[in-house]
Protein backbone atom coordinates (compact mmCIF):
# COMPACT_ATOMS: atom_id res chain seq x y z
CA UNK A 1 0.00 0.00 0.00
CA UNK A 2 1.11 3.37 -0.51
CA UNK A 3 0.62 6.20 1.93
CA UNK A 4 0.86 9.74 1.75
CA UNK A 5 2.25 11.54 4.68
CA UNK A 6 1.75 15.71 4.62
CA UNK A 7 3.74 17.43 7.45
CA UNK A 8 2.63 20.62 7.56
CA UNK A 9 4.86 23.48 9.50
CA UNK A 10 3.95 26.91 9.85
CA UNK A 11 5.87 28.55 6.90
CA UNK A 12 6.73 24.92 5.17
CA UNK A 13 4.92 21.40 3.97
CA UNK A 14 6.67 18.95 3.42
CA UNK A 15 5.65 15.12 2.19
CA UNK A 16 6.46 11.64 1.28
CA UNK A 17 5.11 9.12 -0.78
CA UNK A 18 5.67 5.82 1.17
CA UNK A 19 5.21 1.95 -0.27
CA UNK A 20 4.77 0.51 2.71
CA UNK A 21 5.80 -3.37 1.75
CA UNK A 22 9.12 -2.10 2.13
CA UNK A 23 8.89 1.42 3.63
CA UNK A 24 11.03 2.78 0.54
CA UNK A 25 9.90 6.24 -0.22
CA UNK A 26 8.81 6.88 -3.75
CA UNK A 27 8.50 10.38 -4.10
CA UNK A 28 8.47 13.56 -1.48
CA UNK A 29 9.68 17.02 -1.08
CA UNK A 30 9.53 20.27 0.77
CA UNK A 31 7.81 23.99 0.21
CA UNK A 32 9.59 26.55 2.15
CA UNK A 33 8.66 30.35 2.59
CA UNK A 34 4.90 29.79 2.64
CA UNK A 35 3.21 33.16 2.62
CA UNK A 36 7.04 34.52 2.42
CA UNK A 37 7.82 36.01 -0.89
CA UNK A 38 9.95 33.16 -2.64
CA UNK A 39 8.18 30.83 -1.62
CA UNK A 40 9.63 27.43 -4.14
CA UNK A 41 8.81 23.37 -4.03
CA UNK A 42 11.38 20.98 -4.45
CA UNK A 43 9.86 17.62 -5.53
CA UNK A 44 11.42 14.84 -6.26
CA UNK A 45 10.32 11.37 -7.84
CA UNK A 46 11.44 8.41 -10.35
CA UNK A 47 14.92 9.79 -9.51
CA UNK A 48 14.68 13.02 -10.93
CA UNK A 49 14.23 16.64 -8.87
CA UNK A 50 11.99 19.30 -9.99
CA UNK A 51 11.65 23.09 -8.64
CA UNK A 52 8.44 24.38 -8.93
CA UNK A 53 8.87 28.52 -8.43
CA UNK A 54 5.48 29.95 -7.75
CA UNK A 55 3.61 32.47 -5.42
CA UNK A 56 2.02 30.03 -2.72
CA UNK A 57 0.00 32.52 0.01
CA UNK A 58 -1.20 29.38 1.88
CA UNK A 59 -1.06 25.55 2.61
CA UNK A 60 -4.36 25.08 0.37
CA UNK A 61 -2.12 26.07 -2.61
CA UNK A 62 0.72 24.21 -1.33
CA UNK A 63 -0.86 20.94 -1.62
CA UNK A 64 -2.87 21.07 -4.58
CA UNK A 65 0.79 21.91 -6.28
CA UNK A 66 2.53 18.56 -4.00
CA UNK A 67 -0.63 16.89 -5.37
CA UNK A 68 -0.05 17.97 -8.88
CA UNK A 69 3.71 17.24 -8.74
CA UNK A 70 2.87 13.57 -7.67
CA UNK A 71 1.89 12.98 -11.30
CA UNK A 72 3.28 15.46 -13.16
CA UNK A 73 5.80 14.46 -16.00
CA UNK A 74 9.10 13.16 -15.27
CA UNK A 75 8.79 13.28 -11.99
CA UNK A 76 5.60 11.39 -11.27
CA UNK A 77 5.32 8.51 -9.72
CA UNK A 78 1.15 7.54 -9.91
CA UNK A 79 -1.28 7.62 -12.64
CA UNK A 80 -4.09 8.37 -9.82
CA UNK A 81 -4.77 9.37 -6.82
CA UNK A 82 -7.26 5.70 -5.77
CA UNK A 83 -3.10 4.87 -5.52
CA UNK A 84 -2.63 6.70 -2.72
CA UNK A 85 -4.27 3.86 0.14
CA UNK A 86 -4.59 6.16 3.21
CA UNK A 87 -3.31 9.85 3.72
CA UNK A 88 -1.93 10.70 7.34
CA UNK A 89 -1.51 14.12 8.63
CA UNK A 90 0.66 15.53 11.33
CA UNK A 91 -1.29 17.43 14.21
CA UNK A 92 0.65 19.57 16.41
CA UNK A 93 -1.96 20.14 19.16
CA UNK A 94 -4.39 17.62 20.18
CA UNK A 95 -5.07 18.70 23.86
CA UNK A 96 -6.91 16.66 25.82
CA UNK A 97 -9.58 15.63 22.81
CA UNK A 98 -7.15 13.35 21.35
CA UNK A 99 -4.56 11.00 22.67
CA UNK A 100 -3.67 8.76 19.83
CA UNK A 101 -3.52 8.64 15.90
CA UNK A 102 -7.09 9.13 14.70
CA UNK A 103 -8.99 8.03 11.82
CA UNK A 104 -10.74 11.30 10.12
CA UNK A 105 -14.54 11.46 10.04
CA UNK A 106 -16.89 14.47 11.01
CA UNK A 107 -17.06 14.91 13.87
CA UNK A 108 -12.96 14.49 14.42
CA UNK A 109 -12.97 17.51 11.91
CA UNK A 110 -15.04 19.21 13.72
CA UNK A 111 -13.23 18.79 17.21
CA UNK A 112 -9.61 19.84 15.42
CA UNK A 113 -11.41 23.20 14.41
CA UNK A 114 -13.37 24.11 16.95
CA UNK A 115 -11.41 22.96 19.90
CA UNK A 116 -7.70 22.61 18.64
CA UNK A 117 -7.23 25.76 16.56
CA UNK A 118 -7.00 28.11 19.66
CA UNK A 119 -4.12 25.29 21.10
CA UNK A 120 -1.98 25.72 18.10
CA UNK A 121 -2.66 28.61 15.84
CA UNK A 122 0.15 28.59 13.50
CA UNK A 123 0.37 24.82 13.41
CA UNK A 124 -3.11 23.33 13.47
CA UNK A 125 -5.09 25.72 10.84
CA UNK A 126 -2.22 24.72 8.54
CA UNK A 127 -2.79 20.81 9.31
CA UNK A 128 -6.51 21.52 8.28
CA UNK A 129 -5.76 23.40 5.10
CA UNK A 130 -3.95 20.06 3.82
CA UNK A 131 -6.70 17.67 5.19
CA UNK A 132 -9.37 19.60 3.26
CA UNK A 133 -7.08 20.05 0.12
CA UNK A 134 -6.47 16.26 0.04
CA UNK A 135 -9.97 15.49 0.86
CA UNK A 136 -11.18 17.79 -1.97
CA UNK A 137 -9.06 16.00 -4.57
CA UNK A 138 -9.23 12.18 -3.02
CA UNK A 139 -12.56 11.56 -2.07
CA UNK A 140 -12.73 8.40 -0.22
CA UNK A 141 -9.43 7.84 0.52
CA UNK A 142 -8.80 7.32 4.90
CA UNK A 143 -6.72 10.33 6.62
CA UNK A 144 -5.50 10.00 9.46
CA UNK A 145 -4.41 12.24 11.84
CA UNK A 146 -1.08 11.72 13.89
CA UNK A 147 -0.72 13.61 17.29
CA UNK A 148 2.50 15.08 17.90
CA UNK A 149 1.66 15.70 21.71
CA UNK A 150 1.42 11.72 22.09
CA UNK A 151 5.04 11.08 23.47
CA UNK A 152 4.45 13.81 25.91
CA UNK A 153 1.51 11.90 27.43
CA UNK A 154 4.64 9.97 29.99
CA UNK A 155 5.58 13.38 31.53
CA UNK A 156 4.50 13.39 35.19
CA UNK A 157 2.22 15.59 36.83
CA UNK A 158 4.61 17.75 38.69
CA UNK A 159 6.19 18.77 34.79
CA UNK A 160 3.20 19.32 33.24
CA UNK A 161 1.29 21.25 35.67
CA UNK A 162 1.68 24.82 35.72
CA UNK A 163 1.42 27.01 38.91
CA UNK A 164 -1.96 27.74 38.82
CA UNK A 165 -5.08 27.27 40.66
CA UNK A 166 -5.75 23.21 40.53
CA UNK A 167 -9.71 23.74 40.28
CA UNK A 168 -8.81 25.75 36.34
CA UNK A 169 -6.31 22.94 35.34
CA UNK A 170 -9.33 20.95 35.86
CA UNK A 171 -11.97 22.50 34.70
CA UNK A 172 -10.40 23.96 31.73
CA UNK A 173 -7.12 21.27 30.69
CA UNK A 174 -4.84 24.20 30.90
CA UNK A 175 -1.28 22.39 31.21
CA UNK A 176 1.65 21.14 29.46
CA UNK A 177 0.95 19.22 26.28
CA UNK A 178 4.34 19.68 24.33
CA UNK A 179 4.71 19.53 20.52
CA UNK A 180 6.99 17.97 17.98
CA UNK A 181 6.76 14.49 19.89
CA UNK A 182 6.90 12.33 16.73
CA UNK A 183 9.90 14.06 16.13
CA UNK A 184 11.42 13.43 19.77
CA UNK A 185 10.31 10.16 19.77
CA UNK A 186 12.09 8.97 16.57
CA UNK A 187 15.42 10.97 17.11
CA UNK A 188 15.92 9.69 20.84
CA UNK A 189 15.33 5.96 19.60
CA UNK A 190 18.23 6.66 16.65
CA UNK A 191 20.37 7.85 19.37
CA UNK A 192 20.12 4.67 21.56
CA UNK A 193 19.94 2.61 18.58
CA UNK A 194 23.46 4.72 17.61
CA UNK A 195 24.74 4.39 20.73
CA UNK A 196 24.03 0.81 20.82
CA UNK A 197 22.28 0.67 24.00
CA UNK A 198 19.40 0.18 25.60
CA UNK A 199 16.95 3.16 25.56
CA UNK A 200 15.91 2.47 29.10
CA UNK A 201 19.30 3.23 30.03
CA UNK A 202 19.97 6.40 28.43
CA UNK A 203 18.95 10.04 29.75
CA UNK A 204 18.94 11.89 26.59
CA UNK A 205 17.85 15.39 25.76
CA UNK A 206 16.38 16.10 22.28
CA UNK A 207 16.65 19.40 20.76
CA UNK A 208 14.11 19.72 17.66
CA UNK A 209 15.36 23.16 16.55
CA UNK A 210 13.26 24.50 13.59
CA UNK A 211 11.05 27.47 12.77
CA UNK A 212 9.04 26.19 15.38
CA UNK A 213 12.05 24.92 18.29
CA UNK A 214 11.67 22.53 21.80
CA UNK A 215 13.41 21.07 23.39
CA UNK A 216 12.56 17.40 25.49
CA UNK A 217 13.51 15.33 28.45
CA UNK A 218 14.06 11.39 27.30
CA UNK A 219 14.33 9.27 30.40
CA UNK A 220 14.54 5.61 30.21
CA UNK A 221 12.97 6.07 26.77
CA UNK A 222 10.02 8.29 27.66
CA UNK A 223 9.43 11.91 27.66
CA UNK A 224 9.49 13.00 31.51
CA UNK A 225 9.72 16.93 30.48
CA UNK A 226 9.57 19.30 27.14
CA UNK A 227 9.86 23.47 26.51
CA UNK A 228 6.58 23.77 24.64
CA UNK A 229 3.58 24.35 27.19
CA UNK A 230 -0.32 25.00 26.48
CA UNK A 231 0.49 26.22 22.62
CA UNK A 232 3.96 25.79 20.79
CA UNK A 233 4.12 29.22 22.19
CA UNK A 234 6.06 28.63 25.09
CA UNK A 235 9.84 27.45 25.82
CA UNK A 236 12.96 29.19 23.90
CA UNK A 237 12.06 32.26 21.68
CA UNK A 238 11.48 30.72 17.65
CA UNK A 239 11.50 31.77 14.27
CA UNK A 240 8.32 34.29 14.92
CA UNK A 241 7.06 33.18 18.15
CA UNK A 242 8.49 35.02 21.56
CA UNK A 243 8.76 31.27 23.61
CA UNK A 244 8.36 32.05 27.99
CA UNK A 245 7.46 35.57 28.85
CA UNK A 246 6.06 36.97 32.40
CA UNK A 247 2.59 36.80 32.04
CA UNK A 248 2.61 40.30 33.53
CA UNK A 249 4.66 41.55 30.90
CA UNK A 250 1.93 40.41 28.17
CA UNK A 251 -0.58 42.48 30.05
CA UNK A 252 2.28 45.53 30.45
CA UNK A 253 2.38 45.68 26.87
CA UNK A 254 -1.37 44.53 25.60
CA UNK A 255 -2.43 47.86 27.29
CA UNK A 256 0.48 50.25 26.19
CA UNK A 257 -0.32 48.46 22.56
CA UNK A 258 -3.61 48.70 22.83
CA UNK A 259 -4.15 45.17 21.96
CA UNK A 260 -6.93 42.93 23.02
CA UNK A 261 -5.97 39.47 24.39
CA UNK A 262 -6.56 37.87 20.94
CA UNK A 263 -4.28 40.35 18.85
CA UNK A 264 -1.92 39.61 21.81
CA UNK A 265 -1.50 36.25 20.91
CA UNK A 266 -1.49 37.33 17.33
CA UNK A 267 2.05 39.52 18.33
CA UNK A 268 3.51 36.92 20.23
CA UNK A 269 2.84 34.19 17.79
CA UNK A 270 3.67 36.17 14.73
CA UNK A 271 5.79 39.19 15.33
CA UNK A 272 8.32 38.37 17.98
CA UNK A 273 10.85 35.62 18.03
CA UNK A 274 14.09 36.20 16.33
CA UNK A 275 11.98 37.98 13.75
CA UNK A 276 11.10 40.67 15.85
CA UNK A 277 14.84 40.76 17.40
CA UNK A 278 16.32 41.11 14.72
CA UNK A 279 13.72 43.02 12.85
CA UNK A 280 15.32 41.34 9.48
CA UNK A 281 13.55 37.40 9.39
CA UNK A 282 12.66 35.12 10.94
CA UNK A 283 15.03 32.47 8.91
CA UNK A 284 18.16 31.40 10.56
CA UNK A 285 19.88 31.54 7.48
CA UNK A 286 19.05 35.16 6.65
CA UNK A 287 20.57 35.85 10.01
CA UNK A 288 23.58 34.22 10.01
CA UNK A 289 24.11 36.49 6.69
CA UNK A 290 23.05 39.37 8.58
CA UNK A 291 25.50 38.81 11.76
CA UNK A 292 28.00 38.17 9.06
CA UNK A 293 27.76 41.70 7.81
CA UNK A 294 27.75 42.94 11.44
CA UNK A 295 24.38 43.49 11.74
CA UNK A 296 24.23 43.53 16.25
CA UNK A 297 20.49 42.48 15.88
CA UNK A 298 20.95 39.35 13.68
CA UNK A 299 23.57 38.07 16.22
CA UNK A 300 21.55 38.63 19.04
CA UNK A 301 18.96 36.95 17.71
CA UNK A 302 21.39 34.34 17.04
CA UNK A 303 22.57 34.30 20.66
CA UNK A 304 19.44 34.47 22.55
CA UNK A 305 18.09 31.27 20.37
CA UNK A 306 21.71 29.41 21.66
CA UNK A 307 21.47 30.19 25.17
CA UNK A 308 18.09 29.57 25.93
CA UNK A 309 18.21 26.40 24.29
CA UNK A 310 21.74 25.71 26.30
CA UNK A 311 19.52 26.64 29.44
CA UNK A 312 16.80 24.39 28.94
CA UNK A 313 19.40 21.34 28.06
CA UNK A 314 21.05 21.57 31.88
CA UNK A 315 17.80 22.12 33.41
CA UNK A 316 16.71 18.79 32.08
CA UNK A 317 19.90 17.10 32.79
CA UNK A 318 19.27 18.39 36.33
CA UNK A 319 15.56 17.46 36.26
CA UNK A 320 16.61 13.62 35.11
CA UNK A 321 20.29 13.54 37.33
CA UNK A 322 22.22 13.00 34.69
CA UNK A 323 23.33 12.92 30.74
CA UNK A 324 24.35 10.89 28.14
CA UNK A 325 23.67 12.68 24.81
CA UNK A 326 22.13 15.40 23.25
CA UNK A 327 20.35 15.42 19.76
CA UNK A 328 19.60 18.12 17.43
CA UNK A 329 17.23 17.79 14.83
CA UNK A 330 14.99 19.95 12.34
CA UNK A 331 15.62 22.71 9.92
CA UNK A 332 18.15 24.55 12.36
CA UNK A 333 19.43 21.92 14.55
CA UNK A 334 20.46 19.99 11.33
CA UNK A 335 22.30 22.83 9.32
CA UNK A 336 23.67 25.14 11.73
CA UNK A 337 26.49 24.55 13.61
CA UNK A 338 27.02 28.20 15.12
CA UNK A 339 23.57 27.50 16.78
CA UNK A 340 25.05 23.53 18.16
CA UNK A 341 28.26 25.42 19.29
CA UNK A 342 26.65 28.14 21.17
CA UNK A 343 24.43 25.72 22.68
CA UNK A 344 27.09 23.13 23.90
CA UNK A 345 29.62 25.90 24.76
CA UNK A 346 29.92 26.05 28.71
CA UNK A 347 28.26 22.37 29.23
CA UNK A 348 32.09 20.98 29.71
CA UNK A 349 30.90 20.77 33.39
CA UNK A 350 28.59 18.57 32.59
CA UNK A 351 31.22 16.42 30.64
CA UNK A 352 29.75 17.78 27.29
CA UNK A 353 33.16 18.37 24.51
CA UNK A 354 32.22 19.09 21.00
CA UNK A 355 34.63 18.52 17.94
CA UNK A 356 34.46 21.49 16.11
CA UNK A 357 35.39 20.04 13.34
CA UNK A 358 33.26 17.60 12.63
CA UNK A 359 30.14 19.92 14.20
CA UNK A 360 31.63 22.37 10.83
CA UNK A 361 31.62 19.55 8.68
CA UNK A 362 29.05 18.98 5.62
CA UNK A 363 25.16 17.53 6.83
CA UNK A 364 25.28 14.38 5.02
CA UNK A 365 21.51 13.69 5.57
CA UNK A 366 23.13 10.80 7.64
CA UNK A 367 23.70 10.74 11.56
CA UNK A 368 26.59 12.61 12.35
CA UNK A 369 28.84 12.15 16.14
CA UNK A 370 29.93 16.00 16.88
CA UNK A 371 31.14 15.27 20.20
CA UNK A 372 34.86 14.97 20.56
CA UNK A 373 35.92 10.98 21.43
CA UNK A 374 36.78 11.62 24.80
CA UNK A 375 33.47 13.56 25.26
CA UNK A 376 31.32 12.05 28.39
CA UNK A 377 28.24 12.91 26.48
CA UNK A 378 27.99 12.38 22.82
CA UNK A 379 26.50 14.63 20.65
CA UNK A 380 24.31 13.81 17.79
CA UNK A 381 23.21 15.56 14.54
CA UNK A 382 19.94 13.33 13.81
CA UNK A 383 17.83 13.85 10.43
CA UNK A 384 14.29 13.77 11.55
CA UNK A 385 11.80 11.49 10.42
CA UNK A 386 8.71 12.81 11.41
CA UNK A 387 6.96 11.01 8.29
CA UNK A 388 8.00 7.56 8.55
CA UNK A 389 6.52 7.38 11.99
CA UNK A 390 3.66 9.03 11.02
CA UNK A 391 3.31 6.53 7.64
CA UNK A 392 3.53 3.71 10.36
CA UNK A 393 0.83 4.35 12.65
CA UNK A 394 -1.24 5.49 9.33
CA UNK A 395 -1.18 1.92 8.64
CA UNK A 396 -1.20 0.30 12.08
CA UNK A 397 -4.91 2.47 12.63
CA UNK A 398 -6.10 1.56 8.71
P1 LIG B 1 9.22 24.11 10.46
O1 LIG B 1 8.96 22.69 10.01
O2 LIG B 1 8.92 24.35 11.91
O3 LIG B 1 8.63 25.16 9.57
P2 LIG B 1 12.03 23.50 9.79
O4 LIG B 1 12.40 22.36 10.66
O5 LIG B 1 11.88 23.26 8.34
O6 LIG B 1 10.79 24.34 10.38
O7 LIG B 1 13.15 24.62 9.99
C1 LIG B 1 13.10 25.86 9.37
C2 LIG B 1 14.34 26.64 9.83
O8 LIG B 1 15.51 25.87 9.49
C3 LIG B 1 14.47 27.99 9.18
O9 LIG B 1 14.69 28.99 10.18
C4 LIG B 1 15.73 27.87 8.34
O10 LIG B 1 16.50 29.01 8.51
C5 LIG B 1 16.47 26.71 8.97
N1 LIG B 1 17.25 26.05 7.92
C6 LIG B 1 16.83 25.18 7.00
N2 LIG B 1 17.85 24.81 6.17
C7 LIG B 1 18.92 25.49 6.60
C8 LIG B 1 20.28 25.58 6.17
N3 LIG B 1 20.72 24.87 5.12
N4 LIG B 1 21.11 26.40 6.86
C9 LIG B 1 20.68 27.12 7.93
N5 LIG B 1 19.40 27.07 8.38
C10 LIG B 1 18.55 26.28 7.72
Amino acid sequence: MKILVVNAGSSSLKYQLFDMENESVIAKGAVERIGIPGSVLKAKGNGQEKVYEQDMPDHKVAIQLVLHALHDEGIGVIKSMNEIGAVGHRVVASGEYFKKPTLVDDEVIKTLEEKTFELGPLHNPAAAAGLHACMDVMPGTPMVLVFDSSFHQTMPEKAYMFGIKYEDYKAYGVRKYGAHGTSHKFVSQEAAKYMGRDPKSLKIVTCHLGNGSSISAVDGGVCVDTSMGFTPLDGVLMGTRSGCIDASAVEFLARKKGFDAARMVTYLNKECGVLGISGVSSDFRDLIAGAEQGNARCKLALDMFAYQTKKFVGSYAAAMGGLDCIVFTAGIGENTPTVREGVCEGLEFLGVKLDKAANNGKNTGAIREISAKDSKVKVLVIPTNEELVIARETLALI
